[in-house]
């Protein structure tokens, strides 16, 4: 596979060479050679008095709220699938509460924590969401207990892209694969230069994570506790 072959979405996504570079991507090039690539995790935040990466507390499930305006027609398949990703590497348990008419996505007020508002937005109203791999994760930091968590934050996918999946009755490998990418960042993941790992920064490579991508969703989803640290 060429670098020039690979599935880059984000920033100027160009529609037709995903469908044309996809089937090519995953059924052509050479294998990769096991054990060329080490693998690659990064945190968004790491406790300095710990020295542990900032998570969620694992023993209390993350609420979600969804506004579907501008989401694709099986938004509900798409979001239950990816988050089972999440909890199937980490652990961690997910709640999807209800639906809201909130698309603040950048309110201060979600500042002190509560549910974790999920929605689409198409770039002419949130130009964040074309510079990652389809969208944005942001949790919002708090320290409980003395110790910094994730306690609420955002999910946002780019609107511009969910046309592309308007006929489909279940979501697409690389509609799943954007949310695990922005799921990753909401738990606590960074971007990484791999491009093995789904969470590269360079766009999406990957339609599952990586090895890397595991080893660090396993670490966040081994974090004390809140109370027992
Ligand atoms: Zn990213």
């Amino acid at each position: 596979m060429t670098r020039s072959a690979r599935l880059v979405v984000g920033g100027a996504l160009v529609a037709a060479a995903l469908a044309v570079v996809l089937p090519t991507w995953l059924g052509g090039g050479p294998e990769p050679v096991p054990g060329t690539a080490k693998p690659e995790y990064a945190f968004l935040r790491v406790d300095r008095d710990t020295g542990r990466p900032v998570g969620w507390d694992r023993c209390r499930p993350i609420h979600l709220v969804v506004n579907i305006a501008g989401a694709p027609p099986q938004w509900d398949d798409l979001l239950r699938q990816a988050t089972a990703a999440v909890r199937e590497a980490s652990g961690l348990k997910f709640v999807i509460d209800g639906l809201t008419d909130d698309r603040d996505f950048l309110a201060r007020s979600r500042d002190v924590g509560g549910p974790v508002l999920v929605g689409w937005a198409p770039a002419s109203e949130l130009p964040q969401v074309a510079e990652d791999a389809g969208g944005f994760g942001r949790p919002v930091e708090r320290e409980v207990g003395g110790v910094p968590r994730y306690v609420g934050g955002t999910v946002v996918l780019n609107g511009d892209l969910s046309s592309r999946w308007a006929g489909q009755s279940q979501p697409d490998p690389i509609e799943i694969a954007q949310l695990m990418h922005v799921l990753g960042h909401l738990v606590g993941l960074d971007d990484v230069s791999s491009d093995d790992e789904l969470m590269s920064g360079s766009g999406l490579h990957q339609l599952l994570y990586g090895p890397g991508d595991l080893a660090g969703l396993r670490r966040l989803g081994q974090l004390p506790c809140a109370g027992d640290d």
